[in-house]
């Protein structure tokens, strides 16, 4: 990596952005619907560090503590701010926050040029960031989250369970068990940017790599960009695919073709996954 690049320049700035803009068009950010969130690599960090005068102001509470997260940089999207914006003012739009010793605060070291804060998900992100980090042995370093209309729509419908909701995606379309072999977590409605929604999704993250949440939208978790973006994709177009076999059949799941447990147990077995067999029947 080149240090002397303006940090709107770094690869990560752009692979964040370009996230954006494919979720943006996909439809997934009405207005300032979602956010975003990446963990910078330390030689990232110090690239930034380097440029940065952020040192001595103050920190401001999180309201959670992550202490694996201590001393972490993280680029997130602003509170307010449209996802669709991102690409054309990084600066203006995004945000760097390093989070304090205790990993309990935060302080902006770059971004926000025309003032701002990060996204009021905030607290949820590092929180999930830092189970999801030590899930992985550190690889996960990205957090997504998208509003997209299928699964959304689904909640409407299906029983509020990781097993109901994940059995009838993994059905739908052979790709979304290889996309998340894990599972989803599922946590009923809650009030957005709550205490109760991020402890709650922050429970089922330890087990899955995305959280569905009722008539809301989609959590994913990824090692990187690509991955984080492709599992909201693929859980989109299973839900899509159901959606749409459940409206040709008269609105009844009582379809004549699926994937049995044989068959995901067999693409499991031909993909070498790590199939969370307790959702199976
Ligand atoms: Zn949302």
């Amino acid at each position: 990596m080149d240090t002397c690049s303006p940090v709107g320049e770094m690869e990560f700035v752009k692979g964040f952005v370009g996230l954006c803009d494919v979720g943006w068009r996909m439809g997934w950010h009405e207005r300032n619907g979602g956010n975003l969130s990446y963990r910078l690599t330390e030689e990232e960090a110090e690239g930034v560090r380097l440029g940065s005068d952020a040192e001595g102001s103050p920190w401001e509470p999180l309201g959670v503590a992550a202490p694996s997260l201590a001393g972490s940089l993280l680029l997130v999207t602003g509170s307010g701010r449209y996802l669709k914006n991102a690409s054309a003012a990084p600066e203006r739009e995004l945000g760097i926050v390093e989070l304090s010793p205790e990993g309990d605060a935060w302080r902006l070291v770059w971004g926000f040029a025309e003032g701002g804060r990060p996204t009021s998900e905030l607290p949820s992100h590092v929180l999930n960031l830092s189970v999801r980090s030590e899930a992985t042995g550190g690889a996960c370093r990205v957090l997504y989250h998208a509003h997209p209309s299928h699964l959304v729509a689904m909640t409407a419908l299906v029983p509020l369970t990781d097993r109901d909701v994940t059995l009838r995606l993994w059905r739908a379309m052979t790709e979304c068990v290889i996309a998340c072999p894990r599972g989803l977590g599922v946590v009923p409605w809650a009030v957005p940017g709550s205490a109760e929604l991020a402890e709650a999704s922050s429970e089922l993250f330890r087990t899955y790599d995305a959280v569905v949440w009722a008539q809301h939208g989609l959590f994913a978790s990824g090692d990187g960009f690509d991955e984080a973006l492709g599992l909201v994709h693929a859980v989109e177009k299973a839900a899509e695919i159901y959606c749409l076999a459940r409206s040709m059949n008269a609105g009844s799941e009582d379809f004549p073709n699926t994937i049995d447990d044989d068959g995901l147990r067999a693409i499991a077995h031909r993909y070498d996954l790590p199939l969370n067999e307790a959702l199976l029947d």
